[in-house]
């Protein structure tokens, strides 16, 4: 298929653009291009299997499916079925490992005491009411008020640090008010009905969902090195960063990038869990991800595992980007990109990049199956 008469282009093969091509194939019974200037399907939710150790490794991080959004859960099982695994994340702080979300094994653990959960919501109070503060305004208060100051210190202060790169004290207090802080037991990271990993992985599932001879695939093409090809009168559907789109020209918008170093042991299980939380400042990395524990219905024969230490750094212009900061200046250049994004009528911006947002997997499932029908097949739903 070349460009001549094309009618559908699709920038970005994450889940945002594989819905959209999905969509557009399968309801419009239209002709669709895919592009990625990836190798492979699937953006940043990709995983593939480790030729040496037949381990299903997350490219860009542990990427678990969770919703409470039944609708995008009936589409998203049409590609494939997922296990029964169920997140649950440690944190290490000094000498010792405690449950995150911080819940009442937590709260025992750290101050080494039994506690009722009764007891450890008076403990807790008593421990936040000390800094007296009502109307948080930033990270570290909003912090202190939820789990007093010393577990501040111990469990959130220099993992924060190290993942933003910045003092908590300059973060505003939303980026931990997602957080819960339970007062049981219960360890699940996600409180969502609909959790899983993808049975047969996300490579799987993103080749299942773009099958289509509708759909052109063209990896590694660079956008913009075809941009001026592309006719006049074809919709695009643009799921790249948003100021990239404009050639950066009102500024370069704000973003964390990772470092991700992948290591092989000749061990059967390096840290007993899928995900390892480090709280401590002096340790440079963030999280330490062990896939192998996302799919404990596989039996690997191997007895060696696949591990990937996560560092947080500045994004450059060549990096990935991975976390926007949302700073007070990038909101008000995001303002202004999209005043002009407004402008471009044949183009959608869509997905994480394009919103300068994060944004779960099932939001932006959710966000593309909304953009589909309201903008693209304009027939309400089509599902
Ligand atoms: P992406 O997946 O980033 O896809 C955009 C694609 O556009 C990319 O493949 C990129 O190569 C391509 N592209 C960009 N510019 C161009 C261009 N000029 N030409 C061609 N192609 C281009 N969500 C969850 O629900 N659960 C999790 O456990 C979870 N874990 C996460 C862990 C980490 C470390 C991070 C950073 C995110 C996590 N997320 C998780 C969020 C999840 O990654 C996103 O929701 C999802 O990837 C967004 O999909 P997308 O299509 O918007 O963007």
């Amino acid at each position: 298929m070349g460009f001549e008469g094309l009618r559908y282009l699709v920038v970005g093969a994450g889940f945002f653009g594989a819905v959209i091509a999905e969509r557009i194939a399968t309801v419009l019974h239209e002709k669709v291009i895919l592009l990625d200037k990836r190798s492979h399907l699937g953006g940043n939710s990709y995983s593939h299997i480790d030729g040496e150790t037949g381990i299903e490794i997350h490219a860009y991080g542990t990427h678990v499916f969770h919703t409470s959004n039944a609708k995008v859960w009936s589409y998203i099982n049409r590609f494939t079925s997922f296990n029964h695994y169920r997140h649950r994340v440690l944190v290490k702080a000094g000498q010792k490992t405690y449950t995150m979300p911080v819940n009442l094994d937590t709260i025992e653990r750290f101050y080494e005491r039994h506690l009722s959960p009764a007891q450890a919501y008076e403990l807790i109070q008593s421990e936040s009411v000390k800094d007296s503060l009502k109307n948080p305004s930033n990270f570290e208060e909003q912090a202190v008020l939820l789990v007093g100051r010393k577990l501040y210190q111990a469990l959130f202060r220099g993992y924060t640090l190290k993942h933003w790169g910045t003092d908590p004290k300059l973060l505003p207090p939303s980026v931990i008010m997602r957080l819960p802080v339970r007062y049981d037991y219960r360890a699940d990271y996600f409180d969502d009905p609909y959790q899983g990993l993808p049975t047969d992985g996300y490579g799987k599932l993103f080749q299942k969902m773009l099958m289509h001879q509708n759909i052109e695939l063209r990896l590694k093409t660079d956008f913009f090195e075809l941009k001026q090809q592309v006719p006049s009168d074809c919709k695009i559907v643009y799921t790249g960063p948003i100021d990239r789109y404009f050639n950066c020209q009102m500024g370069v918008l704000g973003w964390r990038t990772l470092r991700l170093e992948f290591e092989r042991f000749k061990e059967p299980d390096f840290q007993g869990i899928a995900v390892m939380n480090y709280a401590d400042e002096n340790i440079p990395f963030t999280r330490i991800h062990e896939s192998k524990h996302l799919h404990p219905e596989r039996s690997y024969q191997k007895k060696e595992t696949v591990i990937c230490r996560e560092f947080s750094c500045p994004a450059k212009k060549a990096d990935d980007p991975y976390y926007p900061i949302q700073s007070r200046s990038d909101e008000e250049m995001l303002s202004k990109y999209r005043a002009v994004a407004e402008q471009e009528k044949n183009v959608i911006f869509g997905g994480r990049l394009g919103a300068y947002k994060y944004l779960n997997m099932d939001q932006v499932i959710a966000d593309a199956l909304d953009v589909f029908e309201k903008k693209i097949s304009q027939q309400g739903s089509c599902l």
